[in-house]
């Protein structure tokens, strides 16, 4: 199958009001222009200067999502023109893209990592630091950018009842924020290659698929 037969199958399982990010890092420009070609147009990168050189080649129309770590030194590269951070995991990082959004004169989207996976290497704020947070009372302050909502990456594991697990959690976690932002608040982004047929039983309003759509990424 090629990018565009991929992307038509992908876009059949996905219910009314479940957006795809294309996750293209590490592939070139070239196959994200095939994918644009068959109609897609939100596409994930997890690497600030990758994705800025990608932008500067391709069409303006692009949404590009921030699924990556962000070092809060690199905010910089993608503000001007980024339209979601989705791995917002530290105070630290909210705060620099609310200086560099405001620099550009923009509202940067962005979705609260949260860690619900048994591995320790997955990045995210845990319950606990993320409430913390959310009580200081920082966020208010932050007018050049918007909480769209919540990212998980599940466990990577063959244990379906432990993936389940995971985003039940995040789940949970989405709903008990929702009254505290509003209606702006409807992202629930949840779902990769292996796991986005689960992730929708979940009400994942957000799939970030790369593998299925692009093949094996060459690191
Ligand atoms: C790489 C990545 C994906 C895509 O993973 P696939 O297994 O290739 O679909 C999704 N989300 C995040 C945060 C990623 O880093």
């Amino acid at each position: 199958m090629n990018i565009k037969e991929r992307l038509q199958r992908i876009w059949g399982t996905l219910p009314e009001g479940v957006s795809l990010v294309a996750v293209s890092k590490f592939h070139p420009a070239e196959r994200i222009a095939e994918a644009y070609d068959a109609g897609q147009r939100i596409f994930g990168e997890s690497r600030p200067q990758e994705m800025a050189a990608k932008q500067a080649v391709l069409p303006t129309d692009i949404e590009w999502h921030m699924i990556g770590h962000l070092q809060t030194n690199k905010v910089k590269y993608i503000a001007p023109f980024v339209s979601m951070i989705s791995s917002v995991d530290s105070d630290r990082l909210i705060a620099e893209i609310e200086k560099q959004a405001a620099k550009c004169d923009r509202i940067i989207d962005i979705l609260l990592e949260v860690h619900v996976a048994q591995e320790q290497t997955k990045s995210g704020w845990s319950w606990e630091e993320l409430n913390d947070y959310l009580l200081s009372g920082e966020l208010q302050s932050m007018t050049h950018l918007r909480v769209r909502g919540v990212m998980t990456i599940a466990s990577n594991t063959d244990d379906e009842t432990i993936v389940r697990n995971d985003f039940q959690r995040i789940k949970d976690i989405f709903e008990e924020l929702k009254p505290q932002f509003g209606e702006a608040f409807d992202t629930l982004s949840i779902g990769m290659s292996d796991d986005y047929p689960i992730a929708l039983e979940y009400g994942s309003t957000m799939v970030r698929i790369g593998t299925a759509i692009f093949g094996a990424r060459e690191y």
